[in-house]
């Protein structure tokens, strides 16, 4: 785990993902010989503005039934998705630098 330096950045979460891979393929869970083995964070977002963010970022789903004009509600849930996008590492604590923050 990187150390908390609010000046360098942290790589905590290319090396959780790494010792993941290490971990699946020494327990043989992935097994030996397999080809194309592809390890990524779900849900990973690519931020092309400056600054730093983590590849994941927790997600915020907002279910609701409408209100009918003529009463009653809607049958279907009306739904918001949202990511907030994290402030700090959660591996190590440190604060991400945002070039506009
Ligand atoms: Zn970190």
């Amino acid at each position: 785990m990187s150390s908390n330096t609010e000046n360098k950045t942290c790589n905590c979460f290319a090396e959780t993902l790494e010792r993941v891979k290490n971990h699946l393929t020494d327990q043989g869970k992935i097994p030996a010989g397999a080809i194309d083995s592809d390890f990524r964070w779900q849900g990973q977002a690519y931020i092309l503005s400056g600054g730093e963010y983590a590849p994941v970022n927790p997600k915020i789903e907002v279910k609701y039934r409408s209100p009918k004009k003529h009463g009653g509600h809607a049958r279907n849930m009306s739904k918001i998705d949202m990511t907030i996008m994290a402030t700090h590492c959660c591996y190590c604590g440190r604060e991400y630098q945002r070039k506009n923050a």
